[in-house]
């Protein structure tokens, strides 16, 4: 057994019946079962023959993560700590709003991009998740869903957790084929926001093979200090990366999302909101501006709320929307890699913690990614 069963899409699905001489339309339904039916236990895949589900049993395995812990915070994030099977943590946020409910997750333990003011870029990179390890995740959120809130899933995944997802791209784009296949998630593209310190080779690739929404960390517009920042601007510049996203964006002018964390007396001047404004020139761009998060060991502050007005003033102005959003689940460490950065006895002893977790974990059969349809 070496094989996740997460990690098999239905063409895969198709190859494994023909060598087992089974017929072909047991991929679409092992495939439904797993991603739509959210099962990830073959005995109750009671559509197949007991022979076929003893042998999927025991030719994959199936349970990829453990809870490591969870934190709820008080705007009802949920903030989830994964084990691996090889011991390293890997994040999760489930933010409910309404009907909508996001997940975000990870493409990478680690990263390799060292972003200054990122803590998982401060980790460094451990290792690629795998597109089982990435779908894990959402399978994982809707089991939590299903058992806790009737039936509801999840409505949108962004790739906002640790890592940089176009630095993994095959398993990604692997696992985002199955997000949007409708035997799969089956949620729609609109719903898919791979988020992109701005690798631009694989940005243009993307936009060839599944040109998802597209979010892009921009966090200064002018190359000296974006690459004093993002070490990966020293790569790809700010004008290479524009012509990337306008091509991207196409002759429809797709809307392309920026990110850009407000840091204190670094990239919060007026001088510096007018080099992103002509930066954004042609976009049909929306910006986020996100204070900074905190963690142990950053220098860095976030700006005044004074001068935060100052900055969304001059954005809005120019016809630019730019809302504030503060980073969702803000007291439990809700800043990328900031979970999983923390000590795991820390976590444990959180007062938010212990209780929540012993509920989860008795809802969520012995912490396993495991549920039944
Ligand atoms: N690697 C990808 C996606 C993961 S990071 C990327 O960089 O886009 C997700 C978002 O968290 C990015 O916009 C990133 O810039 C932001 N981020 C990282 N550190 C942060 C911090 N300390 N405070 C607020 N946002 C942060
Ligand atoms: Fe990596 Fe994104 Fe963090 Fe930069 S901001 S280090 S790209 S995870």
């Amino acid at each position: 057994m070496t094989k996740s069963a997460l990690d098999l899409d239905l063409s895969d699905w198709k190859i494994w019946a023909q060598e087992h001489n089974f017929p072909r339309y047991l991929a679409k339904q092992i495939y439904q079962w797993i991603f739509h039916k959210n099962s990830l236990n073959p005995s109750y895949f009671t559509n197949l023959s007991l022979p076929i589900r003893e042998k999927l049993s025991t030719s994959f395995y199936w349970e990829l993560f453990t809870i490591d812990s969870h934190l709820i915070s008080s705007d009802k994030s949920k903030k989830i700590l994964l084990k691996t099977r090889d011991n390293l943590l890997v994040e999760m946020m489930l933010m409910p709003y309404d009907k909508r409910i996001t997940l975000c997750i990870s493409s990478q333990v680690g990263c390799k991009m060292g972003c200054t003011f990122c803590q998982t870029g401060k980790m460094g990179f451990k290792r690629n998740l795998s597109t089982g390890e990435i779908l894990a995740q959402i399978h994982l959120a809707n089991s939590i869903l299903q058992q806790g809130e009737g039936g509801k899933k999840v409505t949108n995944v962004v790739f906002m957790g640790m890592g940089e997802p176009l630095d993994n791209y095959e398993a990604v784009i692997k696992a985002c084929r199955t997000i949007i296949h409708p035997d799969g998630f089956g949620l729609s593209k609109s719903r898919v926001t791979l988020s992109t310190a701005g690798v631009v080779p694989q940005i243009r690739k993307l936009a060839q093979d599944l040109p998802v929404c597209l979010a892009v960390s921009l966090h200064a517009a002018s190359d000296v200090k974006r690459s004093k920042m993002m070490p990966i601007n020293r790569r790809y510049s700010l004008e290479e990366l524009k012509k990337a996203l306008l091509d991207y964006a196409g002759p429809s002018r797709k809307s392309v999302t920026f990110e850009y964390v407000l840091i204190e007396g670094v990239n919060d001047s007026i001088k510096d909101a007018k080099d992103l404004v002509r930066y954004l020139h042609g976009f049909k761009a929306k910006v986020n501006l996100i204070p900074i998060n905190h963690f142990p060991g950053l220098e860095m502050r976030p700006s005044e709320t004074e001068r935060i007005r100052a900055f969304q003033s001059y954005l809005s102005a120019r016809s630019i929307p730019c809302p504030v959003r503060y980073s969702r689940g803000q007291d439990v460490s809700g800043g990328c890699g900031q979970l999983a950065a923390k000590r795991k006895e820390e976590v444990l002893h959180d007062p938010r913690t212990v209780h929540r977790r012993k509920r989860l974990l008795s809802r969520v059969k012995s912490s396993k990614v495991e549920s039944q349809a």
